[in-house]
Order: structure tokens, then sequence, then C-alpha cells
């Protein structure tokens, strides 16, 4: 098969070990960064060129599309479905788990545990959107941030309010959440292809640290899950459509709670931490799943 790895960078760990693996079985794949490919939208001919040549006849297209591209990588991967290449994640499901509110939405429709969440544009009163979720301690977080950047425990309700207060005179987006105490720091990420969890880690956060985030100091271990959260991990997963997810839970006295579904998980915790041939395994469901013009939506 041809392979597009839609990827900015060739050095990132995950990119180069889908494009080892898809070598060593014998496929063609390059490596497309998103952001030098210019479109031609025509419903005749739709076309990509890529440093002035023209991207033709690629079998499937593996996007690795970071948070940062994501209005024009997703654009560029709905050209590759409209010219019928096989999308590995399709751009919808991707554009749907990267909008934060849109995802809890869709996951709380199919009655999937997740923390209490509250979200206000303007909250007219603090303390009734922080009653909304239970009262402090709260967990209040940016709606842009990520590896857990703009993520606050406040353990009291005057600070919770200032906190809150302070982000909306930034203007910025927020999310107030019931703080989950008995995670203990830790969370677990689920590592979804098709309909199995292929590897799970749990991550606990550095001492006295309620985010477990790596970049944050948090550290990688081995675990075995839960059927209740393998069941979970996989209905999130669906929930978003996409076929390739990492789905992150919190362990709560109530089950689990999924707090995110990642639409581009990296591979090189999950290798590490489990021992597993993250890559190959994308590779083989490729290789089962791959049809020409076999997305729900070509993009629409
Ligand atoms: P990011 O997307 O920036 O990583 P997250 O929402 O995943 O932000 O939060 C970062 C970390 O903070 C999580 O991995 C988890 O360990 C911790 N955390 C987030 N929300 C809660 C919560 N409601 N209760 C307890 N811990 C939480
Ligand atoms: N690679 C990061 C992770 O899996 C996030 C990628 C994304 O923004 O989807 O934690």
């Amino acid at each position: 098969m041809k392979i597009a790895v839609l990827s900015r960078n060739r050095k990132l760990y995950s990119t180069r070990r889908l494009v080892e693996e898809g070598v060593n079985r014998g496929h063609e794949v390059r490596v497309i960064d998103c952001l030098h490919c210019s479109m031609n939208i025509t419903s005749a001919n739709p076309a990509i060129h890529y440093h002035q040549q023209v991207l033709e006849d690629f079998d499937v297209v593996i996007p690795r599309i970071g948070a940062s591209v994501t209005f024009y990588g997703t654009a560029v991967l709905r050209q590759f479905e409209m010219m019928g290449t096989f999308p590995v994640n399709e751009s919808v499901a991707i554009t749907r788990s990267r909008d934060k509110l849109r995802s809890l939405q869709l996951l709380a429709r199919k009655g999937v545990g997740m923390p209490v969440t509250g979200f206000a544009n303007k909250p007219d009163s603090v303390p009734d959107l922080l009653k909304m979720v239970g009262g402090a301690p709260v967990v209040i977080k940016l709606l842009q941030g990520t590896q857990g950047i703009g993520v606050v425990l406040a353990e009291t309700r005057t600070a919770a309010e200032s906190v809150i207060e302070a982000f909306m005179g930034l203007k910025a987006d927020i999310l107030v959440q019931e703080f989950i105490k008995e995670a203990g720091g830790a969370d677990i990420r689920c590592f979804v292809i098709g309909d199995k969890v292929i590897a799970a880690m749990k991550r606990q956060g550095a001492d006295g640290e309620f985010r477990s985030n790596l970049h944050r100091g948090g550290t990688a271990s081995l675990i075995r899950i839960t059927p209740d959260e393998r069941r979970t991990a996989i209905t999130a997963a669906k929930a978003m459509g996409l076929n390739v997810a990492g789905v992150d839970l919190l362990r709560s006295s109530r089950g689990p709670l999924v707090m995110e579904v990642n639409s581009s998980p990296g591979l090189e915790g999950i290798e590490n931490a489990t021992g597993k041939n993250v890559a190959g395994l994308i590779m083989s469901w490729i290789e089962k799943n791959q049809a020409p013009s076999r997305t729900k939506t070509r993009g629409r």
C-alpha cells in the first residue's frame, strides 16, 4: 500500500515508528507536512500539491495532526478523503474530539461516565456555577490547554471563585469540574484500535501533584484494566467515531470516568510502558480495514 503519514515532523517518535513499521511490512510510506500542502478544491478533480508535486494514489492516510494545526490539518485530511484515500481517523471525528465541550456532550449522550462538569460563557453567578458541580474542591480547565497547562485545582470556594474570575477576566473559555480525589493523582490511558483496547498504562503524577501528565513529571507504568474500564474506553472512542484513540480515564468510587479522548495519541509513552508494538498493531488494523473511499463522510 501507499501510505501518507500526515505529520509536521518526521523525527517525532510516533511518526518514526509508524514509518518504520509500514516499511518493514513492505508498504511505501511518506511523511507529509500538512502546512506544505496546497489544495485544488473542485468537484471534478480534487487534488493536493506538495512542494510543487501532485500527491496521487495514496491508499491510506494516517493523520497525526497536532492541536495547533487542527484547522488546516483537518482540511488537508478532508481533501484526501474526497480523493478516496482511506483515513485511519476521519476528519470529522478528529474535529469532534478536539472540541472539549462537544466531546463531553457526545459522551454524556452515550451514557459514558465523566466527572460532573460545568461550563458557562459568562456566568452571572460564579457561586451558582460552583454549586452546579457540587462545590469546592474543583478542577478548573482552560479549554485551549494541553499537557496539563491551564488545569488548576482549587481547594476552597474562595480560591475557586478567584481563579474563575481571573480566567473570565482574560476572556478564556473554561470548564469547571468535580475533583476526583480518589484517583490519587493518577489516570489511565487506554489505547484503542478498532473495537479493542490494545494497551493500557497508568500515569502517576509527581509527589504532591494531582496532574498525571508525563510533561508535568508524571511516570507511566503497565496496568491491568477492569472489564468496565475496557468497555468505557471502547464506547468513548466509538462515540467520537475514532478508530485509533487514546482514552484517558480516572478511577473513581463510582467507576471509570472519561476525561478526554485523544485523536493522535502518542506512541512513545505507551510502547515504553507496555512493551507492545503499538505502531505495528495500527499497521495490522490498517491492512485489515483499508478500502478505497471507505469513510462515513468523505469529508462532509
Ligand atoms: P490536558 O488535556 O491538558 O492533559 P487534562 O484534562 O487531561 O488536561 O488534565 C491533566 C491531568 O489532571 C489529568 O491527566 C489528571 O491526572 C488530572 N485531572 C484532570 N481533571 C481531573 C479531575 N476532574 N479530578 C482529578 N484529577 C484530574
Ligand atoms: N499526543 C498527545 C497525547 O496523546 C496529544 C495529541 C493530540 O493533541 O491529540 O497525549
